[in-house]
C-alpha cells in the first residue's frame, strides 16, 4: 500500500515546492532588498541531500515538484538536481520557476534532464518598467527566454507577474497582450507583504480590479477547467480586441480568494525545512537530523511531522495592513516562492 501524506487538516500533499537556493541575480523591488545578505554555501541543501528528500517525498505519494528560489539557474548543478528527480519520478511534473535571465543557457539540459514546466517571472511588458520592477537591465534577456522556452517542447510555458499600484499596474495590458500571438499563461499574482519588503496596502490591488481592467479594454474571459495536479491559478481562456488569443490568461489570489481549503502543498527551504504555509511558522528542521546521520524512517517521521503541524490558513486577508500580521523574518526569496 503506498504511503499518502495527510496534513493535520485532512489535506493530501502532493505538491513540494523545493527551493535550491536564495541567491538571485535580480533585485524585484516586491521580493529582496538591494543589499539582502544570503546564507552562507554550506547552509544550502547539497544535491545529493535534494535528492534524498525529494525521493522520501515520492514515496508519500507527492507527484509534482516545482524548482524555485532565490534563481534556481544561478546553481551550477541545476541540469543535475532536474536529472535526479527525474529519475525518481514525478508523474505531475517538474517545473522551474526562473527569473529567465541565465535559462538559455541551460534551456537545452534542462529539457533532456526532464524538466518538464517553465514559468518566467516577468512584471512588465516594456523595459523601463522592467527596470523599475527588478532593479536590474534584463528585459531582452527575459523576453529572449520565453520566446526559447516557447520555441521547446515543455508541456507549458507560464508569466508571472506581480501587479503593485502605481508601479507596474500600466503594464497589465501589455502583459496580456504577450498572450495574443504566443500560446503563453500569463498570470498576475497579488502583491504579498513578506519580511522586509514595502507592502503597502494601497499599493495592492487585487485580482477582481485587474480583471475589470482588463474587460474595460475589450477582454473577454472564460474559465477554463483546473487539472488534478493544478497549482493555486485560476486560468481563462482569452478573447481581445483582436480577436482570439493562442494563450490563457490566470490570476493568482492570496490574499483575495485564499485558497487554503485545497492547499495540496509544501515548501522545502533551501537550508532545508519543511514548510507548510508561505506564512506559517511551524517549520520543521529536515537537513539537521539527516546531516546527523537519520535513517530513512527517521526522516519520514519528521516529514510526517512538517505535514502534522502544516497551518490550517495564512493569515492574509483584503483590508489589513502589515502590521496586523504576525511577523515574518524570511522573504519570499528565502523561503521559496
Ligand atoms: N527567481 C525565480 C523567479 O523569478 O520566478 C523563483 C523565485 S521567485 C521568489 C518566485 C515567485 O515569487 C515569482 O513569481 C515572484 O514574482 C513571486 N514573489 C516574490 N515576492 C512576492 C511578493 N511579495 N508577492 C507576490 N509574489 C512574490
Amino acid at each position: 500500500m503506498p504511503k499518502t501524506l495527510i496534513d493535520g487538516h485532512g489535506r493530501r500533499i502532493t505538491y513540494v515546492r523545493i527551493s535550491v537556493t536564495d541567491r538571485c541575480n535580480l533585485r524585484c523591488v516586491y521580493c529582496m532588498p538591494e543589499n539582502q545578505t544570503f546564507r552562507p554555501l554550506p547552509h544550502l541543501m547539497t544535491r545529493d541531500e535534494i535528492r534524498r528528500t525529494a525521493a522520501l517525498l515520492a514515496s508519500f505519494g507527492v507527484t509534482k515538484i516545482r524548482i524555485t528560489g532565490g534563481e534556481p539557474t544561478t546553481r551550477p548543478d541545476l541540469v543535475a538536481i532536474v536529472r535526479d528527480l527525474a529519475a525518481i519520478g514525478f508523474p505531475g511534473g517538474i517545473a522551474l520557476s526562473t527569473n529567465g535571465v541565465l535559462f538559455p543557457r541551460m534551456a537545452h539540459d534542462l529539457l533532456a534532464a526532464g524538466l518538464t514546466k517553465v514559468n518566467v517571472s516577468l512584471d512588465a511588458a516594456e523595459a523601463e518598467h522592467f527596470r523599475k520592477m527588478a532593479r536590474r537591465d534584463h528585459f531582452q534577456p527575459v523576453l529572449d527566454s520565453i520566446d526559447l522556452a516557447l520555441s521547446l517542447p515543455f508541456d507549458s510555458v507560464k508569466i508571472n507577474a506581480v501587479v503593485i499600484r502605481g508601479f507596474n499596474d500600466d503594464q497589465i495590458l501589455p502583459l496580456a497582450a504577450m498572450t495574443h500571438k504566443k500560446k503563453l499563461g500569463v498570470r498576475f499574482i497579488e502583491f504579498m507583504p513578506f519580511g522586509n519588503n514595502d507592502w503597502k496596502d494601497a499599493d495592492w490591488i487585487g485580482w477582481h480590479e485587474v480583471r475589470d481592467r482588463l474587460v474595460e479594454a475589450g477582454y473577454e474571459l472564460t474559465s477554463v477547467e483546473k487539472d488534478l495536479v493544478a497549482g493555486p491559478a485560476d486560468e481563462y481562456r482569452v478573447r481581445g480586441p483582436l480577436g482570439e488569443h493562442v494563450g490563457t490568461l490566470g490570476f493568482i489570489t492570496p490574499i483575495s480568494d485564499r485558497f487554503c481549503d485545497t492547499c495540496n502543498r509544501m515548501r522545502l527551504t533551501q537550508d532545508g525545512f519543511l514548510k507548510g504555509c508561505l506564512f506559517g511558522h511551524n517549520d520543521v528542521d529536515l537537513l539537521r537530523p539527516m546531516r546527523a546521520g537519520a535513517s530513512d524512517d527517521e526522516l519520514s517521521a519528521v516529514v510526517e511531522r512538517a505535514a502534522a503541524v502544516k497551518e490550517e490558513r495564512h493569515p492574509m486577508f483584503v483590508g489589513m495592513n502589515k502590521n496586523m500580521l504576525p511577523l515574518h523574518a524570511r522573504n519570499m526569496s528565502e523561503i521559496g516562492g
